[in-house]
């Protein structure tokens, strides 16, 4: 069988995508990449983006270099509806027929009133230039009332995002203490779930919660949010936090767009898979990261090392699928919860799986570690080793 006479289009030049089409192309398939941006943004560093420790491009990988290196096409667009059935897909601007398909196109984020209000690390790449701006401006003025948190979404716990609010809190602080300002700011925790943060397992939850309390942070958790307001955050019960700048990371929620494929949804909305990443009743399509319902242990999480790895076993399967054999590759049996929660000058090494789990606080050198990581990260996607 010669690879290159299957047309493989994979949409989303995020993680699961950009992984899915490197793996292809080291076996010659035809690859057309779709994406909404030239860039690949790189979520997990681009924490230190709003306190102004990197600029906004060393969080970006360029997708046409990466096209150019690697020899996949690159299609900068927006998709706009899957046809499985007619094998195509719309997009803005044409239609593109395909033989297998890889969906990678990440997730929506849960509405809320007011939104409009806050500002996310988790959203639109360039929101963290807003977020910036917006704290150089409290640090100029002196003082200022900062609140941050994480929503939920009671359809599926593994879109919540909670490690990035933390990351975001303790790099605000860190900055403001090295400009001895710390005793000029209130910050506030906020969180609808009662106990925050236990999905990392209970050893990363209690130290959280030692750290939030020697900062004297204030927090407001287990009570519905209700919306927001350019001055802050209402609760249930009437109650108002008052804040300057609100950080707050929705939980994911299903692309809006996939509601009307003919693509088998969860009821949050992201694509029903087996193990192998294929989407349930296609033979030729696959949905991997973040836009797939994971399955697994009540525990499971969506993150950036999980979409790599369902991105690599995509293109092992489709290429075991072309080329004929049973073997396959599943994504379930590396489910674990793994994150180095930057805390702007050191970090904390979170892991879990099942029951097992782990805190290590890494003074100093958490930091440098995932400094590191975000290098080696990109140098190795660009050489694609
Ligand atoms: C601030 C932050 C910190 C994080 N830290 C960590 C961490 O430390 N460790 C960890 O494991 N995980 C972390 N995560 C989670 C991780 O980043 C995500 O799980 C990961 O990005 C998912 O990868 P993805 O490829 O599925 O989606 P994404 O990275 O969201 O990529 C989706 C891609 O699809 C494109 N796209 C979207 N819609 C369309 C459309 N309609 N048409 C065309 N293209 C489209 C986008 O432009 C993008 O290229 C973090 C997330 C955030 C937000």
């Amino acid at each position: 069988m010669k690879t290159g006479t299957k047309q493989i289009v994979i949409v989303g030049g995020g993680f699961a995508g950009v992984e899915a089409a490197i793996a292809l192309r080291k076996n010659k398939y035809d690859v057309t990449l779709v994406s909404n941006r030239d860039y690949f943004f790189i979520y997990p560093i681009s924490i230190w983006i709003p306190t102004g420790k990197i600029p906004f491009d060393k969080s970006t990988l360029s997708l046409p270099m990466l096209a150019k290196r690697h020899g996949f096409k690159l299609v900068v667009d927006e998709l706009v509806n899957v046809k499985g059935n007619e094998q195509e897909i719309e997009l803005n601007t044409q239609t593109l027929k395909y033989d297998y398909l890889v969906l990678a196109i990440g997730a929506d984020k849960m509405k809320h009133k007011g939104i409009e209000h806050t500002f996310s690390i988790c959203g639109q790449p360039k929101k963290s230039l807003a977020m910036k701006t917006r704290f150089d401006e409290l640090i100029e003025k002196g003082e200022g009332k900062i609140a941050i948190g994480f929503g939920g979404n009671p359809k599926d716990k593994s879109g919540v995002r909670g490690g990035p609010a933390f990351e975001i809190m303790f790099n605000f602080i860190s900055t403001l203490k090295q400009k001895n300002l710390y005793d000029k700011f209130d910050f506030t925790f906020f969180a609808p779930m009662p106990e925050p943060g236990k999905r990392m397992g209970k050893s990363g939850y209690k130290m959280l919660d030692v750290m939030l309390n020697k900062e004297g942070i204030a927090k407001r958790v287990g009570k519905k949010i209700t919306g927001f307001d350019h001055n802050g955050i209402y609760i249930e019960n009437d109650t108002f936090i008052e804040s300057d700048l609100t950080m707050f990371i929705p939980a994911s929620a299903g692309p809006a767009i996939l509601q009307q494929s003919d693509l088998p949804l969860s009821d949050a909305g992201f694509v029903k898979t087996d193990d192998h990443s294929k989407v349930e009743g296609f033979d030729n399509i696959y949905a991997v990261g973040d836009v797939a319902a994971m399955n697994g242990p009540e525990w499971k999480a969506k993150q950036g090392h999980m979409a790599v790895v369902m991105g690599k076993n995509a293109a092992y399967n489709i290429d075991r699928a072309i080329k004929g054999g049973t073997k396959r590759k599943g994504y379930q049996k590396h489910i674990n919860i793994l994150c180095v929660m930057d805390t702007g000058n050191g970090a904390g090494f979170i892991y879990r799986k099942g029951p097992k789990d782990v805190f290590i606080p890494l003074p100093i050198v958490g930091h440098w570690m995932k400094k590191v990581w975000g290098w080696h990260y990109k140098l190795t996607r660009t050489l694609g080793i």
